[in-house]
């Protein structure tokens, strides 16, 4: 069986996946120079970062939203970002150091599926098949 690791997108208009990288732990999903520089050069393009929290929870952790912070200060401007676990992806806009709310995402977008495959994720509900693009 297949290692479960967190796994980050960067996805930009129309959900189109604009980069892409891994960790080797469930967990967490270190700092680095590659991912910095992947979103500094696609700044102008990126709308949502979404992540993978293999094992849950349903939810942004400490870290995330120090993170988040950062990168929304860094952009200076809101950012959406958003956490996938098996069971549901939950979703935040994020300004500035005020309140946020985090809402459960309905309608997943298609790299949901992606993401949780990328990251060896035990599907949700094999009933409620996730949509490509084109079928929508
Ligand atoms: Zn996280």
């Amino acid at each position: 069986m297949a290692t479960k690791r967190e796994v980050l997108l960067l996805v930009g208009e129309d959900d189109v996946v604009l980069w892409s990288d891994a960790s080797d732990s469930p967990v967490a999903l270190p700092d680095s120079r590659a991912r910095w520089e992947a979103i500094w050069s696609r700044r102008e393009r990126i709308v949502e970062i979404a992540h993978s929290h293999p094992v849950g929870p349903q939810a942004f952790s400490r870290e995330d939203e120090t993170t988040m912070a950062a990168l929304v200060t860094a952009l200076g401007r809101p950012i959406t970002f958003s956490v996938v676990a098996p069971n549901g992806m939950v979703r935040c806009n994020k300004k500035n150091d005020e309140a946020y709310e985090v809402t459960l995402v309905e309608s997943e977008p298609w790299w949901a599926a992606l993401l949780r495959h990328a990251s060896s994720m035990q599907a949700p509900d094999t009933s409620k098949t996730p949509k490509t693009p084109q079928e929508e």
